[in-house]
């Protein structure tokens, strides 16, 4: 199937490839397995690389008290939907040798990725590397990134891959250079020559807009591990600095990286642009895997304005029969469905549109405004999960006009992108990369009522497609300012379109599936990977 496409290795310590295969957190997860799949789809031949998290990522459901509380069961049927390759890789760990067994995995839409595991006997102690999707800090975080880099080259070897490009999706990967590097000097080339040469296979995708979200290690950590990989100290300095920046090695190893929207890529080049001997970055702004994310009856409905609005209504419907079945709450199709789902974390405000009890209580007393809301913290954040436990004490206050979904995962995030009439977006600008759930709900008629960040600076159009607030002011007196604006928007615009105009509102849902459907698809972030960064 080759033809003449260079053959890209995908480097990702997570993967969103189905609801049943849980070995993914979040966004960064679902990016790479609708990568996979949109790659397959339109023949482009990337091969995933990842690790086969048993116990995947946090369970996280609400105790009696309403607080977030993780739980971490062995997922048995990832390995039902694997293959065993019968190959074994070994890397080396604080010196000692940790075997890693390849599984395949092909079935979901044929997307094709191959997982280590170290899950086995002889392993030890470091049988449990593998274990749980970012359940380690410091040294089991640095065992997880030998694993994922320097044994996943050592796959691809093991595997007689054909590779031309080197994908480090963040920087997670990046020990993946140290392994490409000393095959060369192996072969007696010098260190600089090698790094130079490697360069030219390998291209870095940046995820972290803010500076303490970027992982780095003490080169110490790094040395006792075994990460440096026969290279000398000075030698990881020289990629890394000190402590080591897995963002700048992904940086300085590659000849081209990316941020995941226009404005990501701006505020990336300015957050790196001390660092020397740094790659370009430019900007390729994510997509959605269509087939996964835009409902079938959408798709067959997409000219028909009509027909959209009654297929939405039926989606609607089955958002709220779900929410019905998963948490009791009983919510009104016939009144307007705000949906919010994302990682439970500051910067994201979740509970922003609450700051006003005065204000936003009313209309949730009578039920015009309903929130169905969802998300993760991540297990350490204290402050994410008593931004959760606020959110479930209002929806104990309005039982039937704020839901909180537990454990937010891939069906979850099916059911609320389809059904809702509203997606709500409002981080602090410009914390937000891409953002990939408002343009799922966009494509099947949803509409957007967004802070102008991430992927939304390029796709809004105020009142034609959707709606932004607080006109991307990131200054003084932020918070307050956006929750004004929020305020005025909804109550003046959204409101009044919704229960009084319904031919705008279902000019506007066309318009959002229209402006959507094509520019914010999967084969377009694909096409442009390919053009712009895979091709010499
Ligand atoms: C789409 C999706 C995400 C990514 O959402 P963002 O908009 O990038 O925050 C995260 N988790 C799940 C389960 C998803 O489906």
């Amino acid at each position: 199937m080759n033809n003449n496409k260079p053959h890209t290795a995908y480097f990702c310590m997570e993967y969103g490839l189905d609801e049943n295969m849980r070995i993914y957190a979040g966004g960064l997860g679902i990016l790479a397995g609708d990568i996979l799949k949109a790659a397959k789809e339109f023949s482009y031949p990337v091969t995933g690389i990842g690790l086969m998290w048993h116990k995947g990522y946090s369970k996280q459901v609400i105790n009696e008290d309403g607080r977030p509380e993780d739980h971490h069961p062995v997922n048995k049927e990832i390995y039902e939907h694997a293959k065993d390759t019968g190959e074994i890789v070994s890397v080396k760990i604080k010196n000692q040798d940790v075997k890693l067994k390849i599984w395949k995995l092909d079935k979901f839409n044929n997307a094709t990725l191959y997982l280590l595991d170290s899950n086995l006997p002889e392993n030890r102690k470091y049988q449990n590397i593998t274990d749980g999707l970012y359940d380690g800090f410091n040294e089991k975080r640095i065992s997880q990134e030998i694993v994922l880099g320097i044994g996943g080259v050592k796959a691809i070897r093991k595997l007689g891959l054909n590779i031309d490009i080197y994908h480090f999706n963040e920087g997670h990967a990046v020990l993946a250079g140290t392994e490409l590097i000393r095959e060369k000097m192996k072969n007696g080339m010098k260190f600089k020559e090698a790094w130079t040469e490697v360069k030219d296979n390998i291209v870095f995708t940046t995820h972290t807009p803010v500076k303490e979200g970027n992982e780095a290690h003490s080169l110490d950590s790094l040395k006792k591990m075994g990460a440096f990989n026969s290279l000398s100290r000075k030698q990881m300095k020289e990629l890394g600095d000190s402590p080591f920046s897995m963002t700048v090695a992904g940086l300085r190893l590659s000849r081209i990286s990316n941020g995941v929207a226009k404005l990501h890529g701006q505020t990336s080049r300015e957050m790196w642009k001390n660092v020397k001997g740094k790659s370009p970055i430019i900007s390729i702004t994510n997509g959605v895997h269509r087939k996964t994310w835009v409902d079938q009856r959408i798709i067959n409905n997409m000219d028909d304005q009509e027909k959209i609005y009654d297929v939405h209504k039926k989606m609607k419907q089955e958002l709220v029969d779900f929410v019905k079945k998963t948490n009791g709450a009983q919510l009104d199709p016939e009144k307007l469905i705000i949906g919010f789902a994302r990682r439970a974390t500051a910067y994201k405000r979740p509970n922003l549109i609450f700051k006003k009890s005065d204000v936003i209580d009313p209309y949730l007393e009578c039920g015009e405004i309903q929130l169905v809301f969802s998300g993760k913290a991540h297990p350490t954040d204290d402050n994410g999960k008593d931004i959760v436990a606020n959110i479930v004490k209002k929806a104990k206050q309005f039982p039937n006009s704020v839901v909180f979904l537990e454990d937010y995962n891939m069906e979850i995030a099916r059911y609320m992108t389809r059904g809702v009439d509203i997606w709500l977006n409002n981080p602090r600008k410009p914390l937000e990369a891409s953002g990939t759930s408002g343009m799922k709900a966009a494509m099947n008629g949803g509409l957007n009522l967004s802070i102008l960040d991430g992927w939304w600076v390029e796709g809004c159009e105020h009142g034609i497609n959707g709606w932004q607030f607080g006109d991307g002011y990131a200054g003084e007196g932020q918070d307050e300012s956006d929750l004004y604006a929020l305020y005025r928007v909804l109550f003046n615009e959204v409101i009044p379109t919704f229960y009084g105009n319904k031919d705008r509102w279902k000019d506007m849902m066309k318009e959002s599936i229209d402006t959507s459907y094509e520019r914010f698809s999967a084969k377009r972030m694909v096409e442009r990977y390919y053009d712009e960064m895979y091709n010499k």
